[in-house]
């Protein structure tokens, strides 16, 4: 039979206690048997020297009746070297014996003292009975409190368990309810007494997960949405397209249209991917200047073909970040900083050191961003202007996916208005030692 823990805490309880109970009955019995013993020694010495004394007055018929009427409860006998009995007094009758202690004569139980006097051996005694039936009543007793107590201590685990266990159990109970479709319950605080703490911890990551798998469910929301944008285009256009026939060179205008869409939705795919993939966790020493220097390389020939001039200043800032996705994080800036940039401005990549960390940041001379956007831009499918945005290219995801690599690098990235003309893109980085 399974027992359950209140039970189980009871029962260990009441074992403990009764083993404790019966040793501390014991040993406390033992102790009173001997201090009883001790008392009654005490009383027998004092009689047996005055015994003795009587006896070396006169050791031929010693006078002991002075002795035997101040010590009425004690027995007295002397015997001669052959234990033969001189004299005999008190209500039990000694034998010749040179035993100190309890012994039996007889019916009685008799505590003894004796003392051995050039041949002649005094003997006096106490009759133990009444001492014998004290220390069994107080056994008795002892023993028919027993079971008692240690039910007492059983019951009682039993209540402090039942009251330290109850709220868990509710708690339990609670959390079987939980589902993927309430997932807006908490636990209930009240009554848990010192659990309080626990059950807030509880609700805590309770509502980051439900914040986890709302954003998730938007994420899958959004995402659904954004494919089928260009998918409705691709349908329209083929559908026109098939209405008639067409000349091969509107049969190649469509399919130069249908490529364009394709590769848009292509690119939405790998963004999406990307940024639902766990990024990188081990970070290695990389230097933010030559990455500064690649994506100068990669992107410069771009930024003059749309007349913007693109400027690189750096120093060498060593970093502890992952490298292939850090050239990830300054691609997208130099995207969204082209898109930006209207022709003839000015764009600037910078790297810079200060103490314990490192900055890289893009510059640009473009539209810029409302302060009251420059939070809510690295949120997932965030766009300022979402028509223009879209008809750009652009998804609202890269700078989500930004902020995902550098928070899981143990960095920073923010925007700062750039005077009402362009912005500045930071990512700030824990610099390595190396
Ligand atoms: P998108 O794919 O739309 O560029 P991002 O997450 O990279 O997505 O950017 C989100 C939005 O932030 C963009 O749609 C744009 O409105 C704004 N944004 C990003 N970079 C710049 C910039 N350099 N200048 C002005 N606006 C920007």
């Amino acid at each position: 039979m399974a027992l359950n823990h209140r039970t189980r805490l009871a029962v260990a309880a009441a074992a403990s206690a009764g083993a404790l109970f019966a040793a501390l009955f014991v040993a406390g019995i033992a102790i009173l048997k001997d201090a009883e013993m001790k008392a009654g020694q005490d009383e027998l010495i004092p009689a047996l020297n005055e015994v003795e004394d009587a006896v070396k007055a006169n050791s031929v018929t010693p006078n002991l009746t002075e002795v035997a009427k101040a010590n009425p409860q004690i027995s007295i006998a002397v015997f001669d070297s052959g234990g033969h009995t001189i004299t005999r007094l008190g209500s039990v009758d000694l034998v010749s014996t040179k035993f100190d202690g309890l012994m039996q004569i007889g019916d009685h139980p008799v505590l003894l003292e004796s003392r051995d006097l050039n041949g002649d051996s005094i003997v006096v005694g106490l009759d133990w009975s009444r001492h014998i039936a004290s220390t069994e009543r107080v056994e008795l007793f002892a023993s028919a409190l027993w079971l008692p107590l240690v039910a007492a201590v059983g019951f009682a685990t039993w209540l402090a368990a039942k009251a330290t266990f109850g709220p868990l159990e509710r708690l339990a109970k609670e959390a079987e309810a939980f589902s993927v479709e309430s997932l807006s319950s908490r636990l209930e605080i009240r009554d848990v007494g010192e659990y309080r703490e626990f059950v807030q911890r509880l609700n805590r990551f309770l509502e980051k997960l439900e914040h986890s798998v709302r954003r998730e469910e938007r994420f899958l929301a959004d995402a659904a949405h954004e494919l089928r944008t260009p998918l409705t285009v691709l349908r329209g256009h083929i559908e026109t397209t098939l209405m008639r026939s067409r000349t091969p060179e509107e049969y190649r205008a469509t399919l130069r249209t249908l490529f364009q869409e394709t590769e848009r939705m292509a690119n939405l795919v790998e963004l999406l991917l990307h940024s639902a993939l766990p990024t990188l966790e081990r970070l290695e020493g990389m230097d933010l200047a030559e990455a500064a220097e690649r994506a100068h390389a990669r992107w410069v020939d771009r930024f003059a073909d749309a007349g913007v001039t693109l400027e690189l200043h750096s120093e060498p800032a060593k970093v502890n970040a992952p490298e292939a996705e850090i050239d990830v994080v300054l691609d997208n800036l130099m995207s969204n900083g082209l898109r930006a940039s209207p022709t003839g401005t000015l764009c600037s990549i910078n790297v810079k050191k200060s103490g314990s960390s490192a900055r890289i940041s893009v510059t640009d001379e473009g539209t810029g961003i409302p302060s009251e956007h420059a939070t809510r831009i690295f949120e997932r499918f965030a766009r300022v202007d979402t028509g223009r945005s879209r008809r750009d290219g652009g998804f609202g995801i890269g700078l989500s996916l930004c902020k995902r690599i550098v928070d899981s690098s143990g960095g920073h990235i923010w925007v700062e208005p750039n005077d009402g003309k362009g912005s500045t893109f930071i990512v700030e980085l824990p610099s390595s030692l190396g």
